[in-house]
């Protein structure tokens, strides 16, 4: 191939990449007026003149959404604005009753926030948050309720929303990923909203370039639509990098559009070109006041702000000392951080608690899609169950079965113990004879044994807590076999 007919020389790109995030509050009514925002009810049933957009009537701001606004901005490390103004977004959509939506847009709630993403190496990515605004949702087109036709469900129209903008500094569709996994996680501890994908109460747009390594400015960006899991959310990402990186390639421009992730497919294709904000007509809502918060209390909003996670599970190292990969599972989530802590303070042995949790009450919990919260075993009596252990009552092996029993009939590990007489057994004479049991059952074993095969131990081991039904205490089990093979 000669060198004028080479493809210009492959020069490395580098991915960019910003994520928009619509997160609904979990507020019990509207944004603007009384209707209730509960999801799942009969369709257009929580509808009122405010949010159908009739002559006449007016938005009142919702101060319960401010305030869960104003905890995310606060757990980003935002900066909130004292004064901040909403704006009418105007655009015509059948869902969209007002012809607008009310927003804010030059001067949003809060900026310049940064939300710290671990990333595959062990390493904190610092990823900032560009602005926080409110705004109110939008209903919802139904295309698959009435054959041949869309339905309108305007329930959730009205209700409220946070935008999350962050800047671009994301890098790959991975860090996209853990971005949102802990942003979902700190406004889960937030109480700010319950993210959850399927039910809408969180929507990712992801705005992705390429541009060639080591230059300082951006390529032409397009927006992915449309994915409905964190999953397709990187699969989204990651599709438009090599689509771009391969019209980069043969030489020809990015166009600066709006695409729609079809997961089926595993494709992103073109909806429209986009739309510039001019192209809405921004207008400060003449409705509504600017929105004016006091100092004080965005102070005493901020005292009532929980400790966060990536804080918890670094006191969860120093302070219970458990391992990394415990630390990581116990503040996933916060609920299970407090049913650990209360379990720690009532076991005493913070590693047993930690170890009893993962397996067991995380296992309950997730065979039956409940939260740690209900599990039938309260972390006062899981930690009963585990100081029994610590004790010498109860050995491990019947210390499970005791769980089962106690998440079965809700009584405590003492009741269940003596109820079915699960005490450990540490009497000799008792264990002597289980052994001597074991041992006539298992003659060939028995023999290799005598004969000095000590790893038969195990086996024999094993065969004793069985006979015993787990009641054998196994160090003395132990102790003795080993007299015998000597
Ligand atoms: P728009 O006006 O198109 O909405 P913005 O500048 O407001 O664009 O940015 C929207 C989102 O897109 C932000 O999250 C931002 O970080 C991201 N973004 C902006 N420019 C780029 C780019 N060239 N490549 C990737 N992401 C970008
Ligand atoms: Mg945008």
């Amino acid at each position: 191939m000669s060198a004028a007919a080479a493809p210009a020389a492959a020069v490395e790109l580098e991915p960019v990449i910003g994520l928009e995030v619509h997160v609904q509050l979990k507020t019990r009514t509207k944004m603007f007026c009384a209707d209730s925002a509960e999801f799942g009810a009969e369709p257009n049933s929580n509808v009122c003149p405010v949010c159908l957009g009739l002559p006449g009537a007016l938005p009142v701001v919702n101060g319960a959404a401010i305030e869960l606004a104003v905890r995310a901005a606060l757990g980003l490390g935002c900066t909130i604005h004292e004064r901040s103004v909403f704006a009418r977004k105007n655009y015509f959509y059948p869902d969209l009753p007002k012809g607008y939506q009310i927003s804010q847009f030059d001067r949003p709630l809060a900026t310049d926030g940064v939300l710290e993403v671990p990333t595959d190496g062990g390493g904190i990515r610092p990823v900032r948050i560009r602005r926080i605004h409110v705004e109110e949702d939008a209903g919802k087109s139904l295309h698959d309720r009435i054959p041949g036709a869309t339905a309108i469900d305007l329930n959730r129209a009205g209700v409220p929303l946070v935008e999350i903008v962050s800047e671009p500094d994301l890098r790959t569709a991975a860090d996209a990923r853990a971005y949102l996994a802990r942003l979902k996680q700190i406004l889960q501890y937030l109480g700010v909203s319950d993210c959850d994908m399927e039910k809408g109460s969180l929507r990712v747009d992801a705005n992705v370039s390429v541009r060639p390594r080591g230059s300082a400015t951006l390529g032409t960006k397009t927006e992915v639509k449309n994915m409905n899991s964190f999953a397709n959310v990187e699969r989204a990402i990651g599709f438009e990098i090599e689509r771009q990186s391969g019209i980069v390639a043969s030489g020809r421009p990015v166009l600066h559009e709006t695409l729609l992730w079809d997961a089926g497919r595993g494709v992103a294709r073109t909806m429209r070109s986009k739309e510039e904000s001019h192209d809405y007509r921004y207008f400060e809502e003449p409705d509504l006041p600017p929105l004016v918060l006091g100092a004080g209390w965005i102070r005493a909003v901020e005292e009532t702000l929980p400790e966060l996670p990536q804080r918890r599970e670094r006191r969860f190292r120093e302070e219970y000392g458990l391992p990394e990969y415990d630390a990581g599972v116990l503040t996933a989530e916060r609920d299970v951080a407090d049913y650990f802590e209360a379990t720690a303070r009532a076991a005493v042995d913070a590693k047993a608690a930690s170890n009893w949790i993962m397996t067991e009450v995380l296992s309950w919990a997730n065979e039956h899609e409940k939260p740690v919260a209900e599990v039938p075993v309260t972390p006062v009596a899981l930690g009963d169950l585990i100081r029994l252990i610590a004790e010498g009552t109860l050995s491990s092996t019947a210390a499970k079965k005791v769980f089962a029993g106690m998440v079965e009939t809700g009584r405590s590990a003492r009741e269940i113990v003596e109820a079915e007489g699960l005490a450990q057994v540490s009497d000799a004479d008792r264990l002597e004879r289980w052994i001597d049991e074991v041992l006539a059952a298992n003659p060939d074993e028995a023999r290799r044994y005598a004969e000095g095969e000590a790893k038969l131990v195990g086996f024999f081991m094993g065969q004793i807590m069985k006979q015993s039904g787990g009641k054998a205490d196994p160090e003395r089990v132990s102790q003795i076999l080993k007299a015998r093979l000597r």
